[in-house]
């Protein structure tokens, strides 16, 4: 999805309070009344109705029509404002340049601070919702509903929550000074890191060593079991190499990236996505580099047995109790099993060499919210 930013610099104080409003609203109404709109935007009557239609004009809040009452809904641009506004206040970004990412549910933009530093924006667009075949039913919008019902509701929380659990997980393993990205910040679906200076794996056709390249992998698969987790989506599409130049020439350093099908070790299916990742390295090292190690393994069984080892604090545990709850993670792996999110690693699986241009990395937009999502590989169903 696009981010047009053109009208983020001429928004006034109202019309941003407006925004606000109706965001506020959408917590308990799939289409926000105007009138609830003028009150909880504490603007004169005259200036909320200017800011709805410069608002509606602009397409952050859409009108829509077959409700019983006048109303409005937030669009995913207009959370992309509010977003994009608390980070640009933040001094996190200044301005947004082009987008180097589109994922099935998230958009990668390339930003700038102020000092014109290049950043990485990750926006998640968890459940791409149309809205465009208009409301469904003739429901009394004005019910407050529970989250669970609220379909318009649930796409942006669920997508704050994929974006607070990457963020949370980020800063743990950059805190831990495992090779990821820096975390420079989180508002709602948006998140901000550092840019690598890099490619993902996926694009790399040669290495010159592809066994240590291979045992640096493996490495960290057993390094993030010490610390309690499961990337779960460890893959040539989320492993970036960026070159170092050192004494004794370039040296490849794979930067971790995309956290959220994280799981504990403790998962009830924890043993399939661990397989799963150590299967898509050595799948990949195979098929691209000709490589196979003649070692099996490693085994969940043994990984387990580092967690915690010589001290090492659980970030799954950590992770935890910083505000990522076990609620809000059970909330999000139900969402995200529902609709079939299921990150890169069917990717990884199913793509052949031939068709390695058309890659993953550009899926057709969804935007269909009751089109059927490919549910891919399988895994064991937990309660
Ligand atoms: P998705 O969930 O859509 O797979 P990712 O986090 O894997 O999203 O990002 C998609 C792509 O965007 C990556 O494969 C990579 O090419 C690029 N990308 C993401 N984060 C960064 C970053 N910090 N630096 C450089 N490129 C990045
Ligand atoms: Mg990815």
């Amino acid at each position: 999805m696009k981010l047009d930013t053109k009208a983020l610099r001429y928004l006034n104080p109202s019309d941003w309070r407006t925004l606000t409003a109706v965001e506020t609203g959408s917590r308990n109404h799939e289409v926000v009344p105007t009138p609830l709109i003028a009150n909880l935007s504490k603007s004169s009557v005259g200036d909320v109705q200017r800011s709805i239609s410069l608002l509606a004009k602009a397409n952050l809040i859409a009108k829509v029509k077959n409700a019983k009452y006048d109303g409005y809904r937030l669009t995913y641009g207009g959370l992309d404002y509010l977003a994009l506004h608390s980070l640009q206040k933040g001094n996190i970004v200044y301005s947004v340049g082009n987008q180097i990412g589109v994922g099935k549910e998230s958009d990668i933009f390339v930003v700038s601070d102020e000092k014109g530093e290049q950043r990485v924006l990750k926006i998640h667009r968890l459940g791409r919702v149309s809205f465009k075949k208009g409301v469904r039913n003739k429901r009394d919008y004005a019910r407050t509903r529970t989250q669970k019902e609220r379909g318009a509701g649930s796409w942006m929380y669920m997508s704050r929550l994929a974006a607070v659990k990457e963020y949370a997980y980020l800063q743990a393993l950059h805190d831990v000074g495992l090779s990821v990205p820096t975390p420079l910040g989180q508002n709602r679906h948006h998140l901000v890191m550092s840019l690598v200076d890099g490619f993902p794996l996926r694009q790399i056709d040669k290495v010159p060593d592809a066994a240590g390249l291979y045992a640096e992998l493996m490495e960290m698969l057993l390094r993030l079991c010490s610390l309690g987790l499961i990337h779960g989506d460890f893959n040539e599409f989320n492993i970036l190499i960026r070159e170092e130049e050192g004494g004794d020439g370039v040296k490849l350093i794979p930067v971790l990236i995309d956290f959220p099908q994280m799981v504990s070790v403790d998962h009830a299916n924890a043993e399939f996505y661990f397989n799963r990742d150590v299967e898509c390295v050595k799948r990949f090292f195979a098929r691209r580099f000709g490589f196979s190690s003649n070692e099996e393994g490693p085994f969940f069984k043994d990984a387990r047995q580092l967690v915690g080892k010589d001290g090492v604090k659980r970030l799954d545990v950590e992770v935890e109790a910083s505000g990522f709850s076990r609620k809000m993670a059970k909330e999000l792996e139900a969402y995200m099993k529902e609709h079939g999110v299921d990150g890169d690693a069917k990717a990884s699986e199913a793509v052949d060499e031939e068709t390695a241009d058309s890659d993953s990395q550009s899926h057709e937009e969804e935007d269909d919210d009751d089109s059927e999502r490919d549910d891919g590989v399988s895994e064991p169903v937990t309660s």
